[in-house]
């Protein structure tokens, strides 16, 4: 980060200003990210007051900043008046123990900043029911098949996804904020063109969650606007337990995600408006009216996708199998091609299995 001592472009005052987010001195600029941040959630109606909404929490630098934010904009105001958003929050972590998660240092930053705002905090280590669907997933597929590092990463994602919106609905939460960023979201247009999920863009690039992937849980991404730069910066101003993220770390088994998050780092340096374009430009695609969903990633898809028959057992008590037909969008197709069949298979039955839990514990 560029500094220099300069005049803050908003308040005129002699201070040391740093080259992102604009000219500004400390305070102005966590006044302006915070603005935004609150303009997201209003005008594109992310929430609503008095809403329940939850907060999916890794623990790094993104969703610290987001919970932050969070609390800032409920509890404060520039006048000094008491904040005009209101919302019970809760902070979902998800701390199972897995080969792909990594550390679980997360969980004792969460804590103190949860603490803070008086926010609650529930893990899935803490939901029996999320523990069991846990186990059916993760000690069915031998982690060590999985040989592309692009494919592990996506897959714990996947299944780090469900498992909040899991979560969520165990608590009668059907909105959850997530840690997605400016620069998150570019990344994942950028993925989502080369694996062939060109469909799902206008849904990756919408601040609001229209996808109904989760059946009625929206997960939504209030720091839409805001970029990985600024969020550091911001994070590292209000001094929370700043975990550098791991940008650098590329090696020989760089992922698609990995080398596309150097690539847009690289071109956001030489060309500031990278990031505002890609997403200016993809957020004019229209919003298809007729679409299914993936079964594994659960990504929307239309003609492109393709369907597969798989076998799953149709209870616990018998061991009959069942054909079920099964949805998979252009980057799963490709991922199936670099999987044992054997783990690929047992990875979808066994998620398919926790996408039908999803949506019917309501009926219980
Ligand atoms: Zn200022
Ligand atoms: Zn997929």
């Amino acid at each position: 980060m560029a500094t220099k001592t300069h005049h803050c472009a908003k308040c005129q005052q002699r201070a040391t200003v740093y080259d992102v987010g604009g000219s500004k001195c400390d305070s102005c600029f966590q006044q302006a990210i915070i603005h935004n941040f609150k303009t997201t959630i209003s005008r594109k109606g992310l929430a609503q007051f008095g809403d329940n909404v939850g907060v999916a929490a890794s623990g790094g630098y993104s969703s610290q900043a987001l919970i932050d934010l969070l609390g800032r904009s409920l509890s404060e105001r520039e006048d000094g008046k008491t904040s005009r958003m209101k919302m019970q929050v809760t902070i979902f972590h998800i701390d199972c123990e897995s080969p792909f998660l990594s550390s679980n240092a997360g969980i004792e930053v969460i804590q103190p900043l949860a603490a803070k705002y008086s926010f609650r905090v529930c893990t899935a280590k803490a939901s029996h029911s999320c523990q069991q669907l846990w186990k059916q997933v993760g000690e069915c597929l031998a982690w060590k098949d999985v040989k592309d590092i692009g494919d592990l990463e996506e897959l714990s994602r996947i299944v780090v996804y469900r498992m909040v919106a899991f979560l969520a609905k165990s608590q009668g939460c059907k909105i959850v904020f997530d840690g997605l960023n400016a620069s998150s979201i570019c990344r994942n247009i950028l993925t989502s063109i080369s694996s062939g999920n060109g469909f799902a863009i206008p849904f990756e690039v919408s601040p609001a969650d229209m996808s109904r992937r989760f059946f009625d849980i929206s997960i939504h991404h209030p720091q839409h606007d805001i970029t990985d730069r600024q969020l550091i910066r911001y994070v590292w101003m209000r001094q929370i337990g700043f975990i550098a993220p791991n940008l650098t770390l590329l090696g020989p088994t760089s992922s698609v995600d990995s080398l596309t998050v150097s690539f847009l780092k690289d071109l956001e340096e030489q060309h500031r408006s990278t990031i505002p374009n890609i997403l200016k430009t993809s957020s004019r695609i229209v919003v298809p009216l007729q679409f299914s969903h993936c079964s594994l990633c659960r990504v929307p898809v239309g003609s492109n996708g393709k369907f597969v028959s798989t076998c799953t057992k149709v209870s616990e008590k018998n061991d009959n199998e069942e054909q079920v037909h099964a949805l998979l969008c252009k980057a799963c197709q490709h991922r199936q091609g670099r999987m044992s069949m054997e783990t690929f298979q047992s990875f979808l039955t066994s998620l398919m299995v926790f996408d039908k839990a999803l949506q019917s514990q309501d009926n219980e």
